[in-house]
C-alpha cells in the first residue's frame, strides 16, 4: 500500500491551525485514495477548532456549512473542507442531522464516519496514520465495511447503503457480507432520504468505469426497485431476434458499453424502459414492442423527475431515448436523411450514435464496430456541408412573410411553415423566397385562409 504524501501546501496549511494551538488531520476520501495510489482533488480536513476559529484564522474562507460545523478554505490553489469534529447525532428525519454536536477527539469523529475505508485521518502535525476501524485491511482486501455494527449505522443515515454501493461501484471493491445483508433491512431509512441525495450517489454509480456490478447490487438489495420500480419490472421481460439478454441486462450492458458522461450513462440505462409496458405477445409469433421509444422516454422523464435532476438534462436524456430506434440502409432518400437531422438536431448527432452503438452492443452481448454507422455520417455531413434545409429557421420565409400575404400569426401559420419545411426537405431547390410564398399563397385556403 502507498504512504500517505499530502501535497506541501497542505503542511503549510495546517500551520496556522497548529500555531492557535489546534489539531489538523487529513480525513476521509484523500486518504483512503492517496493510500490507493489514486489521485485526490479534494480535501477534507477535520480539527476541533470551531469554525469561527478558522474564520478568523485564514484569509479566504466560504461558509459552506457553518451550521454543520464546515467552512471551506481556499489555500494556494487548494480547496479545503474543514470540518469541526463531530459525534453522531440522531438524523430523525433520516434526511439531516437534526443537530450537529462537536467532539472532543479525531477518535470520536473518526467513529461517527460511515465506512473503515472512510474513517482514517494523518495527523499534518506528527505525520502519522490513524486507522482505528481496520481501513488500511480492508482497502487490502478490497472491502467496503460499516464502521460499528451496520444495521445501527444505516439506521441513522438511510442512505449509508447506497453509499456503500457507490464506493464498491468506484474501486471496485465488494460489499462485505454483514454491511450487504444489512442494506434490505434498512430499506425503510433509505425511504426517508431525500431524492436529491438519492440522485447525487445514482450518478456517481452511473460514472464508474463498470457500473453493471453496482447495478446488479442495487437490485439484490432492493434499492432499485425504491430507487425505479420502472427499471426494476425490466427484470424477466424477454426480448426477440438478436437480442441475448432481457430487458434489464441489455440496459446495464448498455450502461457498461457507452462512455463515462451524464447524459449518455443516463440514457444507456433508460433507453429501453418502456419495454415491460410497450410488450405485446401474440400465439406463434415473436413479441413486438411498438413505440417502445416513446413509452421509455417518457418514463425516463418520470424517474428523472422524482430524483430532481435538472430540467435542461431531464430533455436532453428523453429526447436520445425517443430517438433511439433508427435503421440506417442505403435505401434512405436524401428527404429520409434530412427528416432524421431535423428531428434528432444536428447537437445531439454524435451522442445518439454513441446510444445506437452501445445499444447494439448490448443487443448482441459482443461489440459492435462503431465505424457501422459511418455511412449514415457521411450522408449526413453531406446534408449539412450543402446547408439544405432541416429546421424552420433554415427556411427562405419566416412568418412576417407570411402575414403579408394575409396568413395571421397562430395555428395556421404554425401549420403552413411545417408544411413548407417539409416540402423543403422533400426538394431543397424549393427553398427561395419567392417560391416558398408562391406555394403558401396556394396552399392557404386548406388552413381555412382566404
Ligand atoms: P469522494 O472522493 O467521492 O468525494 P469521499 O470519501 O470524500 O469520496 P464524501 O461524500 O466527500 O466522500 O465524504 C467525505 C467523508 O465524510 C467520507 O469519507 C466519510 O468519512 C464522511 N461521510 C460522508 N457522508 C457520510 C455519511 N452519510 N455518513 C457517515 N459519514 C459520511
Ligand atoms: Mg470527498
Amino acid at each position: 500500500m502507498r504512504a500517505v504524501r499530502p501535497p506541501q501546501e497542505l503542511y503549510e496549511f495546517a500551520r496556522a491551525l497548529h500555531e492557535a494551538g489546534k489539531s489538523c488531520y487529513l480525513v476521509g476520501g484523500a486518504v483512503r485514495d492517496q493510500l490507493l495510489g489514486r489521485p485526490s482533488s479534494d480535501f477534507d480536513v477535520a480539527s476541533d477548532a470551531h469554525p469561527e476559529d478558522v474564520i478568523r484564522l485564514y484569509r479566504r474562507v466560504v461558509p459552506t456549512g457553518v451550521k454543520h460545523g464546515t467552512v471551506t478554505v481556499l489555500f494556494k490553489g487548494l480547496e479545503i473542507e474543514v470540518t469541526t469534529f463531530r459525534t453522531e447525532s440522531a438524523y430523525a428525519d433520516g434526511r439531516h442531522p437534526d443537530r450537529v454536536e462537536f467532539a472532543s477527539t479525531i477518535e470520536e469523529d473518526l467513529s461517527r464516519r460511515d465506512f473503515t475505508i472512510n474513517s482514517m485521518a494523518f495527523d499534518l502535525a506528527s505525520r502519522r496514520l490513524l486507522d482505528p476501524h481496520g481501513g488500511r485491511e480492508d482497502l487490502a482486501r478490497r472491502l467496503v465495511r460499516a464502521v460499528g455494527d451496520p444495521l445501527e449505522r444505516f439506521g441513522e443515515d438511510g442512505l449509508r447503503p447506497l453509499r456503500a454501493i457507490r464506493f464498491a461501484a468506484q474501486l471496485g471493491f465488494d460489499v462485505e457480507a454483514a454491511t450487504l445483508a444489512a442494506i434490505r433491512p434498512s430499506i425503510g431509512r433509505f425511504r426517508m432520504v431525500s431524492p436529491e441525495r438519492v440522485r447525487d450517489e445514482l450518478m456517481r454509480i452511473l460514472l464508474a468505469p463498470r457500473p453493471s456490478r453496482a447495478l446488479r447490487l442495487l437490485e439484490e438489495t432492493g434499492l432499485l426497485a425504491e430507487i425505479s420500480p420502472e427499471l426494476a419490472s425490466c427484470r424477466g421481460v424477454e426480448q426477440r431476434g438478436m437480442h441475448v439478454f432481457d430487458v434489464l441486462d441489455h440496459l446495464y450492458a448498455c450502461a457498461d458499453a457507452i462512455d463515462s458522461e451524464r447524459v449518455l450513462r443516463l440514457a444507456a440505462l433508460l433507453h429501453d424502459v418502456g419495454k415491460p409496458e410497450a410488450k405485446r405477445e401474440e400465439p406463434g409469433a415473436e413479441p413486438s414492442f411498438h413505440r417502445h421509444e416513446q413509452i421509455s422516454a417518457a418514463k425516463a422523464e418520470d424517474i428523472m423527475r422524482r430524483l430532481r435532476f435538472p430540467n435542461a438534462e431531464i430533455a436532453e436524456v428523453a429526447h436520445l431515448v425517443s430517438c433511439h430506434m433508427f435503421s440506417y440502409d442505403d435505401s434512405w432518400s436524401d428527404a429520409a436523411v434530412r427528416r432524421f437531422i431535423a428531428r434528432v438536431k444536428p447537437p445531439n448527432l454524435d451522442r445518439l450514435f454513441a446510444l445506437r452503438i452501445a445499444d447494439g452492443t448490448a443487443i448482441l452481448g459482443r461489440p459492435v464496430d462503431p465505424r457501422s454507422l459511418d455511412p449514415l455520417r457521411s450522408r449526413i455531413e453531406a446534408v449539412l456541408a450543402a446547408k439544405e434545409a432541416f429546421g424552420l429557421a433554415d427556411l427562405a420565409v419566416r412568418g412576417g412573410d407570411l402575414a403579408s400575404i394575409g396568413v395571421p400569426p397562430g395555428p395556421a401559420m404554425g401549420a403552413i411553415l411545417k408544411e413548407l419545411l417539409e416540402s423543403v426537405m422533400e426538394d431543397p431547390t424549393l427553398n427561395d423566397k419567392a417560391r416558398l410564398v408562391e406555394i403558401a399563397r396556394r396552399i392557404k385556403p386548406k388552413y381555412g385562409l382566404e
